[in-house]
């Protein structure tokens, strides 16, 4: 027999780098054609450029490459493309920080092109951290097509559709209320806002009607804003007010006279029942003040500082502002009140600070045009969103879409391709930088200074990463691509708008399937914050556990679009399952090297292997049918389950006492845990990519050698990540006799370890058995063997009839599988302390009923999420039936 060992310990941090260098230079990540099958691609959602792995990142990675293995082991030609954003103003920001810290200068002081130039130089220096990040977690990803937002094909593309776009006029500029960072100094969109509920005030003032002393009162939550007013709004119905519909009032401080309007908009029960109206700084207001004709008056300098249309107020930021006017209005006496009130506060998604609603002159594209083919797609079926929940807030978000202001005032990103000239104003939007003015033909051209935001670049990603808008092999091959998957928080910044764009300029929905996954949590729901110190850093958690520990537990946690929770104690857990599958692996390898040569004897096989081999059959049937439904982590479970509860845990057991029993017994156990374990490996690699790769290369090695046929029916392939998935068979091909027995066994095996761990038995001591087995008494005589060894009886003191046994005297009976079970366990010499043990563990029980009592009882168990209730429920059972077993042996023992 040829000589193969195994390192004893699987040491994860030997093997991942050298595995994944390995399948990169074997060619293995590129897509291999196949005749007759429809390729599966995915374009990954590309990490900001100078960005850090986090979980979020690590999520994503590992659900997209356990698609990607699976249809690779499919045989689809499979398609992973990575690559990366230039981030706009996250970028930019990082930048401007580094520049003011090394070298104490603004952007501005630099100008517009030595930033650019820093920008790159940055990228090049940071681009690289995060895909060397993604390559640690083994995204099998296809790193020659590896794509960048502001490379010269993406900004090709970027250019094509802007330009389509404004030709089609879809695109247009113009001067609309947008919502403006003061800090950043950019428009950014309504996305990027976030609305966060603060205390506020609400101020309660008069709107004097011009030259009588009658008023108006009416309430805002910002007075600064007064100073803008261009209409006081009232309902046509209202009594209080109709008389003076039609009059002026006159601005607080400023004496500017505004019109007294009526609109069915305003809530006669909300406040006072009358609206200023503040076209210049307020949505609401906008709206009704094109509906009625009002000037707009803009108030602030681009720093949120008051500009000269505020008269006493100019140069005053806006909330000092706020205070001195009030101030100034109690002085004048037209202050009324100020009361407490919660407000929505309209804040930045990136640095937090306070959004102010602004008029400005932004480029735009007009979305409902772009909106309607996109639900229709939906509508239609030919796009799927899963979970199907995400579908309504899908439709509902496109259904009352705005225009999507797309002009930021960065210098990081694709700058906008128009120019205007400097001798007629005219504007020239053009593919090319044009040399003339389009009207006049001038050279004194001036390019547009915005760039676009940064969602426009990927919006056009499934497409522009393959080539468009050329018509490349890639493009024709691989597009539309097959699965979207992204955290749902990203559905309409980035989902909905490929669709858009997708539809808009290819003709095709860009994938027939998103997948939403959920966000990370940390072990007890809570969203992880560095405030709250619970944040987990991936990398330490590759390193001290490794890739596939931390794969596993994402992938096994996590239900399509619901959070996850994640624990260290599940990610130890999971590196526990890696050795696992190691030490199962190492015992299957020595027992093939070992074995006699003889082909298995599938006749003959016992009822173990008969078992296994069924249950096989069912967790392959069940993987692929729960694969079908994207139920991926449930799939996870069931292998994990089935590996570690049955295969190992059960089946080599057994297979052990077979391969003692010489021929055809060995040989079937050999070829049984052989096929078992290459079964499993294959379902395992998507998951757990690395340690099964390992383990299956030495049982592939080590069945070569030994070269008795174990092994694939096809042959073994070069390598588990390019091995055949296990397909699944009908299920009326199962042994479902082998099922239906096995369980017996294992239900009376389960029976007695069970009254063994109660009553504190030995665990090596073998006890004396009488087993009346009714209908099942040649079964389990035929297993008498095997349960002997597992449950860790005496085999020379076994009896097995179908009935009628006759025990020693004070052997415990118990019911397993309608089989009558007597054990002669021996009886503890020393009552005393046995009782006292028993005592012992019952009062913990107690303590632990009484805890969990009152913690249901507390307003716990309606605060806290409904698993995390279900669980201490559970426990609570669990102590409560231990407590009442306990009871019941103290009264077995007898008085004192
Ligand atoms: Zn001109």
């Amino acid at each position: 027999m040829p000589e193969f060992s195994m390192p004893k310990a699987y040491d994860f941090h030997q093997v991942e780098q050298r595995l994944y260098q390995q399948w990169n230079d074997a060619g293995h990540f590129r897509p291999r054609p196949a005749q007759g099958r429809q390729p599966f691609v995915i374009s990954m959602p590309p990490p900001n450029v100078t960005g850090e792995l986090h979980l979020g990142h690590a999520m994503f990675v590992a659900m997209e490459d356990l698609m990607i293995r699976y249809h690779r082991m499919l045989g689809d030609p499979t398609l992973w493309v990575p690559g990366s954003d230039h981030a706009g103003i996250a970028t930019q920001l990082q930048v401007e920080k580094d520049l003011l810290r090394t070298e104490e200068q603004t952007r501005e002081e630099i100008g517009r092109e030595a930033f650019v130039e820093r920008t790159w130089a940055w990228k090049a220096k940071y681009g690289g951290v995060i895909t060397r990040q993604l390559r640690r977690l083994g995204a099998s990803c296809d790193w020659d097509r590896e794509r960048f937002t502001l490379d010269e094909g993406l900004s090709r593309a970027v250019r094509e559709a802007f330009v389509r776009l404004y030709e089609k006029g879809l695109i247009y500029r113009g001067t609309y209320l947008i919502n403006w960072s003061p800090g950043l100094k950019t428009a950014v969109s309504d996305l990027e806002v976030e609305y966060s509920e603060e205390q506020g005030q609400l101020y309660y003032f008069k709107y004097m009607i011009a030259g009588s002393d009658e008023f108006i009162p009416v309430a805002t939550t910002r007075p600064e804003t007064i100073l803008g007013d261009t209409a006081v709004a009232v309902h046509p119905d209202d009594e209080r007010y109709r008389h003076l519909i039609g009059k002026t009032c006159l601005v607080p401080i400023l004496k500017r006279t505004i019109p007294v309007i009526h609109d069915t908009y305003v809530d006669r029960e909300f406040g006072t029942g009358a609206l200023k109206i503040t076209p210049g700084h307020d949505p609401a207001d906008y709206e009704i003040g094109q509906r009625h004709g009002l000037p707009i008056i803009n108030l602030l300098n681009t720093d949120a500082t008051l500009n000269e249309n505020a008269g006493p107020y100019a140069g005053l930021d806006r909330y000092a502002c706020r205070e001195r006017l009030w101030a100034d209005m109690q002085m004048a006496g037209l202050a009324l009140k100020t009361e407490p009130y919660r407000m929505q506060v309209p804040r930045s998604q990136r640095g937090g600070e306070v959004i102010e609603p602004m008029v400005s002159t932004q480029w735009f594209v007009r979305m409902q045009p772009l909106a309607e083919p996109a639900l229709a797609a939906v509508q239609r079926g030919e796009i799927r969103i899963v979970p199907e929940r995400f579908t309504k807030v899908y439709f509902n978000w496109l259904e009352n879409i705005r225009d999507w202001c797309v002009s930021r005032q960065l210098w990081w990103g694709h700058r906008i391709p128009a120019w205007y000239c400097e001798e007629c104003e005219a504007m020239t939007v053009a593919r090319d930088d044009p040399s003339q003015c389009s009207q006049c033909g001038s050279s004194h051209l001036r390019q547009d200074p915005d760039v676009l935001d940064t969602w426009f670049s990927s919006g056009l990603w499934p497409f522009s990463t393959l080539g468009w808008p050329e018509s490349t092999p890639d493009l024709r091959t691989f597009y539309p691509t097959s699965v979207l998957e992204t955290g749902y928080d990203i559905l309409f910044f980035w989902v909905a708008r490929m669709i858009m764009l997708g539809l808009e300029f290819t003709g095709k929905p860009p994938f027939h399937t998103v997948y939403l996954h959920g966000m990370i949590r940390d072990g007890q729901g809570r969203k992880m914050s560095k405030t709250l110190g619970n944040v987990i850093d991936p990398l330490q958690m590759m390193d001290e556990f490794g890739a596939d520990a931390l794969r596993l537990t994402l992938l096994t946690g996590s239900t399509p679009g619901n959070d996850v929770n994640l624990s260290l104690d599940r990610v130890e857990g999971n590196r526990n399952f890696a050795n696992k599958v190691w030490n199962a692996t190492r015992l299957v390898v020595g027992s093939v090297t070992r074995a006699e040569a003889l082909p298995a004897a599938p006749n003959e096989r016992s009822l173990a292997d008969r078992w296994i081999l069924a249950r096989r059959q069912q967790v392959v049937n069940e993987v692929n049918r729960l694969f079908s439904i994207h139920q991926y982590g449930e799939a996870g479970r069931q292998v994990y389950e089935f590996f570690w509860g049955e295969f190992a845990d059960w089946y080599l057991e057994l297979a052990k006492l077979e391969l003692e029993q010489g021929e055809p017994a060995a040989s079937n156990a050999t070829h049984t845990m052989a096929a078992v374990l290459d079964t499993c490996l294959r379902l395992l690699h998507p998951f757990t990519p690395f340690v099964t790769e390992e383990a299956w290369g030495r049982l592939r090695d080590a069945c070569q050698l030994a070269q008795q046929g174990y092994g694939p029916q096809g042959g073994w392939e070069a390598a588990l990540i390019v091995a055949a998935w296990p397909a699944a068979a009908p299920g009326d091909t199962l042994d479902q006799s082998a099922l239906a027995s096995f369980q017996v066994v294992q239900q009376l095996i389960s029976a007695i370890r069970n009254v063994r761990a109660e009553r504190g038995v030995d665990p090596k001591a073998r006890i004396p058995a009488w087993i009346a087995a009714g209908e099942h008494a040649a079964l389990v005589a035929e297993q008498s063997q095997a349960l002997a060894a597992l449950a860790r009886l005496d085999p020379d003191r076994l009896q097995v009839s179908s009935g009628g046994v006759q025990p020693a005297e004070g052997a415990i009976p118990i019911v397993a599988a309608n089989i009558e079970v007597f054990l002669a366990l021996e009886q503890p010499a020393d009552h005393a302390a046995e009782r006292q043990r028993l005592e012992r563990e019952l009062s913990q029980a107690r303590a632990q009923v009484t805890r969990l009592q009152a913690l249901l009882e507390s307003p716990f168990a309606e605060r806290a999420p409904a698993q995390v209730v279900e669980k201490e429920r559970l426990s609570l059972a669990f102590h409560l039936e231990a407590a009442r077993k306990l009871d019941d042996q103290l009264a077995l023992l007898g008085g004192q």
